[in-house]
């Protein structure tokens, strides 16, 4: 009995741990084919994008009965824009892309996408749907053109070497003796985390999905790499309907729509200079990132968490 629950409760650390980093979630599904919180509803549908506008309409959720995560969360982004979800660590910025995945269901209310519920299409076509950044890029031990390839399977070489190239990560491929074929991953070369991002970016590129999702990319860089790879986001996001989950307030200022979620409420929406002018809490955030530009927003260490 002790014997089989421990293994068994092992796993399931490591599923949950899997399931917090959204860096995990395609992989977990290309693992398990199937999803264990969720499943395609009886006659369920494939997704049929024009555009993509998403909408989140008096969304609620919980992970846990007793404690609700996310209130009446409630806001499109109009098909082909970005909208970026700023707020404090904690305040549940993580779990609303979870949600668009559908890796949960929300408990009250709905997401749409071109008007179609999440729970009504077939899982496959959501995922394909969505290409995800994520903060800390996993890389599988394997090849670098493998784990480009990984975006589209079946891709050609010459697909995944011109999305290499439009990550600016082919020149750097290129230089090593193996090129392509070169192992990385935790038994193979290490690449920095700029690398790192750099190929789940030409993995998304090659995915060339209609809705993109950037969960913190770009905070495990420094403020140097952050800002080639920022450049590139924005690159990949045009005609995208994107959702950005911004760590520092100065990758977000051009967003259409910025939603400040606090506690799991968005209590703020605007475009940065109206936020600023409404002078709330995204106007204290900013000035506090302006005077201290390399303290993080999400870091639990930040003042504005008191
Ligand atoms: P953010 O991305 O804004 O930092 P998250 O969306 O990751 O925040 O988390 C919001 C809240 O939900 C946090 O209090 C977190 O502890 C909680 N939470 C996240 N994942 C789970 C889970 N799997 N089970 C229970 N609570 C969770
Ligand atoms: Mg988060």
């Amino acid at each position: 009995m002790i014997q089989l629950y421990i293994p068994l409760n092992f796993l399931g650390v490591i599923y949950r741990e899997i399931k917090q980093s959204l860096a995990d979630m395609e992989r977990l599904f290309a693992l398990l084919d199937q999803n264990r919180e969720v499943a395609d509803s009886a006659g369920a549908t494939p997704l049929v994008t024009h555009g993509a506008r998403v909408t989140f309409n008096h969304v609620g959720f919980s992970y846990e009965a007793k404690r609700q995560i996310l209130f009446d969360v409630d806001f499109t982004i109009a098909a082909g824009t970005t909208t970026a979800v700023v707020g404090h660590s904690g305040s549940g910025k993580s779990t609303m892309s979870r949600l668009l995945f559908r890796f949960y269901d929300a408990n009250a209310g709905a997401i749409t996408i071109d008007g179609q519920d999440v729970r009504a299409v077939t899982q496959q076509s959501l995922r394909a749907a969505i290409g995800i950044v994520p903060q800390d890029t996993v890389l599988f031990n394997d090849t670098i053109e493998y784990n480009i390839a990984y975006g589209k399977p079946g891709a050609s070489k010459a697909d995944i070497v011109a999305a290499a190239r439009a990550a600016s990560i082919h020149d750097f491929i290129d230089s090593l003796p193996d090129g392509y074929a070169t192992m990385v991953g935790e038994r193979g070369l290490k690449l920095s985390g700029g690398e790192k991002q750099r190929v789940a970016i030409a993995r998304t590129l090659l995915k060339d999905p209609v809705i993109l999702i950037f969960d913190e990319a770009t905070s495990a860089l420094d403020s140097k790499a952050e800002q080639a790879i920022q450049a590139q986001l924005k690159e990949i996001a045009k005609n995208r309907t994107t959702l950005v989950i911004a760590h520092r307030l100065s990758t977000v200022a051009d967003a259409q729509q910025i939603l400040v979620l606090d506690h799991g409420r968005i209590v703020e929406r605007g475009n940065h200079q109206m936020l600023l002018a409404a002078n709330g809490l995204y106007a204290q955030m900013w000035e506090r990132q302006q005077a201290r530009p390399d303290e993080a927003l999400a870091s639990p260490a930040v003042a504005l968490e008191q």
